[in-house]
Parts: structure tokens; sequence; C-alpha cells
């Protein structure tokens, strides 16, 4: 069973709490520290990092809320997700936009470059 992690808005805490797929939506959440039911639904950094729009929101918030600066194991990881990301992206992104500069056409660069086709990276419009 997957599973889901709330925070909850009574006591503050996190808590990860299990339901199947069917249950989920259906059963209310309750917290295990203070049995309180306002529970709010904390979205994972994983699940953010699956598109580059989430990935923007997640630095707004989730990630900071997310991150103990007292715990270096946490804040190293935080760090080298997010240099990773930005490079990932700044790289695609600089080079399509160079091409773009030096007159090469989308569709030429979206062929040379298979990954950004059906990717996350879609090619801006020119
Ligand atoms: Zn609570």
């Amino acid at each position: 069973m997957p599973f889901y992690d709330y925070q909850c808005k009574s006591c503050g805490k996190r808590a990860r709490l299990q339901f199947s797929y069917s249950e989920y939506g259906k059963v209310q959440p309750v917290c295990p520290h203070c049995r309180s039911q306002q529970m709010k639904r904390h979205i994972s950094r994983v699940a953010l990092a699956k598109s580059e729009d989430a990935q923007l929101d997640s630095m707004v918030d989730a990630d900071m809320s997310g991150l103990d600066e007292n715990d270096p194991l946490t804040l190293g990881k935080f760090m080298r997700n997010m240099s990773r990301n930005g490079e990932d992206i700044g790289d695609r992104f600089n080079e399509v936009v160079d091409r773009l500069e030096s007159g090469e056409s989308p569709d030429a660069i979206e062929q040379s470059m298979p990954d950004l086709a059906g990717g996350a990276g879609a090619l801006p419009d020119v």
C-alpha cells in the first residue's frame, strides 16, 4: 500500500499514513500525535521533481518547509538536488536558445536532441 505524508495543522507534526488507493480520499486522516483530523497533505520532494513546473513550486514552499537546517545530511541532499536540477535545466535551455539565435529551426533542434521531444523540457514557441 502507498504511503501519504501529512502535516498536522493542530500540532504541526508530520505523519506518514498508509492507505490503499481505494481508501485514499475517503478515509479521514487522523494525526497520530494529537488525534486531530486537521491534516494537510504534504507532497514529497520526489513527487514534485517529476515536472519542471512543479520543481519551481517546490523550491518556493515544500522544499523549504521540509528542510531541517540542523541536519547536515538533509541539507546536503537538498543542496545537491537543487544544484543538479538547476544545471540540467540551464544547460538544455541555453543550448536551445543558442541554436535558435544562430538561425536553426526548432524542428531541427528537436530532432538533434531527442530527449526534448515528449520530455518535460518542451521547446519554447518561436
Ligand atoms: Zn497533531
